[in-house]
């Protein structure tokens, strides 16, 4: 197969990369950036894909690098990886832990940050495959774009790059390819075909009553009572309405109204989050939603109509079953036969898709393991596994080095290559 020499011709030089990645990983770890404020990350990736021979647009979207390879004619790859850190205080207790704390954009009080979702271990994987690929430029044709996006902690980076022009940026794209890091063994990976990551879209409910004194309810509508009303009925759409073999989370994860025991308010606000792996079960929680909540407020003669208001959205991951097929291949002839796992069902959220549906390439999104092996199966064979492996988001979450950052880098190469050397 020519991609997998080809593979194995570009990775000889892994060895000469493994020490400035595990540095630079150390250092990004350790100067963490909460998302939209990715300067420092996206100066050493422009910095780093210059030197490696890449035309590099900055500012992208905002704090967007975008590095493109041109090396004769042939498919177009477009890696990915995300750049931001959360509001998390980190408590590793690694050397390179970070102690930053940083104010989130918008205002507020100043917050600590950690690389707590390990997109410092997809910027350095996708940084090592980059440079990889361009010292074996002879072994393969065609274009390799990289996108280092800012803000995907808050899902609007991938559509801020999007809406600043990358598909114009880049040119047309064959395929687009991306992975993140998960509490799996290190080394592994795991690649589903179809829907790897839920929807998410947050709604903001508010309804209107009448305000009015707490001892004469017969001249208002209690918005507290409406507001009960709908978050016990919305209890249904998940159990009543949608099929059980579908997954669905609707959680009403806010809510307020009322200042004060003897005044009953004017206007309630639910905030709710759901969750869905696919386009008609989204629309019909949707729907329901409306549906009841307008429904609620009739029975309740509330004076005005209810407001909605979508924020936070998330796309569907749905990946393209040849990509992913054509990527697993890869991953197995460069990593053995062993190397995938079966991938747990998740309901998290990615705005990857946003980027590959933005520049109309099928794609697909991989996980890969940064839980110490040893730690994991020890973990596994006590049933423990909920219990004693830190989770992306969790403030013990990091991931070992090795060998995560050479199967990340790897998986990258060899997906690659999959087209570009085929
Ligand atoms: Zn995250
Ligand atoms: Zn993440």
């Amino acid at each position: 197969m020519a991609e997998c020499a080809a593979t194995f011709a570009v990775l000889a030089a892994a060895g000469q990369a493994r020490g400035w990645q595990e540095d630079l990983y150390r250092d990004l770890h350790q100067h963490p950036e909460l998302s939209n404020q990715e300067h420092r990350t996206a100066g050493l990736v422009a910095d780093r894909l210059g030197r490696d021979g890449f035309e590099v647009s900055t500012g992208v979207g905002g704090t967007g690098v975008v590095g493109v390879l041109r090396n004769g004619t042939g498919p177009t790859v477009l890696l990915r990886a995300d750049m931001d850190a959360l509001p998390v205080k980190e408590d590793t207790g690694l050397p390179y832990a970070s102690s930053v704390t940083a104010t989130p954009t918008g205002g507020g009080d100043a917050v600590p940050v950690a690389h707590a979702c390990g997109h410092d271990m997809h910027v350095t994987c996708l940084l090592g495959a980059a440079h990889l690929l361009a010292a074996g430029e002879k072994h393969w044709s065609g274009t390799l774009v990289t996108v280092f996006q800012p803000a995907e902690e808050t899902v609007n980076g991938a559509g801020a790059m999007i809406a600043d022009g990358l598909a114009d940026l880049v040119g047309p794209v064959d395929v687009a390819l991306g992975q993140h890091v998960a509490p799996l063994p290190a080394g592994r990976l795991a690649a589903v075909p179809g829907p790897a990551f839920a929807a998410a879209d947050c709604v903001r409910v508010t309804v209107y009553g009448r305000g009015g004194h707490a001892s004469m309810p017969q001249s208002t509508v209690d918005p507290v009572v409406l507001a009960a009303a709908i978050v016990l009925r919305l209890q249904t759409v998940v159990s009543r309405e949608i099929d059980p073999g579908e997954p669905a989370v609707l959680t009403v994860g806010s809510i307020h109204a009322g200042t004060k025991a003897n005044i009953i308010a004017e206007q309630a606000e639910l905030q709710i989050n759901i969750r869905s792996y696919s386009e008609s079960v989204r629309t019909a929680l949707l729907a329901a939603i409306r549906r009841i909540v307008t429904a609620e407020c009739a029975a309740s003669n509330c004076p005005r109509e209810p407001d909605f208001e979508m924020f936070d959205q998330a796309p569907l991951t749905d990946n393209d079953p040849e990509v992913t097929a054509r990527v697993t291949e890869a991953f197995t002839a460069a990593l053995g036969e062993d190397v995938m796992i079966a991938p747990p069902r998740v309901l998290g959220s990615e705005d990857f898709s946003d980027i590959a549906n933005g520049v109309h390439a099928p794609y697909s999104y991989w996980l890969f393991g940064g839980t110490d092996p040893q730690t994991y199966l020890r973990a596994a064979a006590e049933d423990r596994l909920a219990g004693d492996i830190p989770v992306n988001h969790s403030p013990r979450f990091a991931p070992v080095i090795q060998p995560t950052l050479d199967t990340g880098t790897t998986a990258l190469v060899a997906a690659a290559l999959a087209w570009l050397a085929g």
